[in-house]
């Protein structure tokens, strides 16, 4: 399926809104969908819409709940998202940080208990449009876990993003990674497509390095990147992000047969507190361009900053596109008409 950006949305938004979800809820989780598409992240694009239809039809997912504050210490906040879509309860949580480091300088936001919050740049992009600068680290919990830690042979954790966005005086440089060696989605599409997945990335049920996607069936895992070091930071959000932030870490395995959850330890920090944004954002360009003037290595076309990639996929698919596989699509159609969209309708907006 090849569909255009807003035909995508208008679909997604029916989706959301036949579930019973209030139509501006909808319209902003359906964004932040297809800005996953079309930043080139389609693990975390509407292919998350079954697994989202499933937990709303089953009440896990709270469809029209608001982010709560629990605690107000200043320069320290606690939100709880009550089980509600991540998009808004987590873009909700980001707001009231943005808010109070006007005051503060500086501020630390634990946003817990939010369903899937989808990519995780989209709070830290929202940060810096807002000329600040963001750090968050955040765990995945409720499913079994399928990463395993640096030495070890069975799966102890999932994905752990970590993100830093930095602004700019025009794109800001977005890091914006799962702490996995690889998502699990590509080891699911390179497993379909019968092609081996890069080296250092799976291990099989014995701890030995593997190519081959299958191994995530017969007891597999997703190394860290970078080994003991993506290990270490994976732990971190772990630590940071459920421990601290959030109400609880996998090794709860009591909590492994609820929905995708995350929390999240958000620090916001205003660069008017270290001398101000002009000073900074010239410190910030000065990089930036002695990094993009390194002579390309054999097989680079050129140096990239973070958020790069991203925004060049955006571009190309805004003009030719947003492809989305048939197996994809098949249960994405399927999952609307579970959330009470018509054949008929699904259609008319997909036509
Ligand atoms: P990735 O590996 O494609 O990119 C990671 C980072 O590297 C990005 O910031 C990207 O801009 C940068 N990058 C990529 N190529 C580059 C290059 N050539 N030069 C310089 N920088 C480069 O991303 P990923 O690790 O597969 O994560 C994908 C998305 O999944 C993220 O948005 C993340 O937030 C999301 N995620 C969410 C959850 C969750 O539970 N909500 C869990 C895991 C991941």
């Amino acid at each position: 399926m090849l569909i255009d950006k807003d035909s995508l949305t208008e679909f997604a938004r029916q989706i959301f809104i036949s579930l019973g979800t209030e139509e501006d809820r909808a319209q902003e989780i359906a964004d932040h969908l297809v800005e996953a598409n079309l930043k080139g992240h389609d693990s975390h694009g509407v292919g998350m819409i079954p697994s989202y239809v499933r937990s709303a039809l089953h009440d896990i997912l709270q469809i029209n709940a608001d982010a709560e504050l629990i605690l107000d210490k200043g320069a320290v906040l606690l939100v709880d998202g009550n089980l509600g879509f991540g998009q808004v309860v987590g873009r909700q949580a980001t707001d009231l940080g943005i808010d109070r480091v006007r005051d503060t300088g500086i501020v630390c936001v634990g946003s817990r208990n939010n369903y899937h919050l989808g990519r995780i740049g989209t709070y830290g992009e929202r940060c810096a449009r807002a000329g600040l600068v963001s750090i968050h680290f955040v765990n995945v919990v409720g499913h079994p876990p399928n990463v395993s830690p640096w030495g070890g042979r069975d799966a102890r954790m999932l994905t752990n993003p970590f993100c830093c966005v930095v602004p700019t005086a025009t794109d800001p440089i977005v890091l914006d990674m799962a702490t996995s060696a690889i998502a699990y989605g590509k080891v699911r599409v390179a497993g379909l497509k019968g092609v081996p997945v890069p080296d250092d990335c799976l291990f099989d049920a014995e701890g030995m390095p593997s190519n081959d996607p299958g191994v995530m069936n017969s007891g597999g895992t997703l190394g860290p990147f970078g080994k003991h070091k993506g290990y270490g930071l994976a732990l971190m959000c772990e630590l940071l992000g459920g421990g601290l932030a959030g109400e609880w870490t996998i090794q709860d395995v009591e909590r492994h047969k609820s929905p995708t959850v995350n929390h999240m330890m958000m620090i916001i920090i205003d660069p008017a507190l270290f001398g101000g944004l002009e000073r900074f954002q010239r410190e910030v360009q000065g990089m930036s361009d002695w990094l993009h003037a390194s002579k390309p290595a054999k097989g680079f076309d050129k140096v990239r900053l973070p958020g790069e990639p991203e925004r060049e996929s955006m571009a190309e698919r805004l003009a030719n596109g947003i492809r989305i596989d048939d197996q994809s699509w098949e249960t994405i159609t399927q999952s609307a008409q579970l959330a009470g969209v018509s054949k008929a309708d699904i259609a008319v907006l997909t036509a």
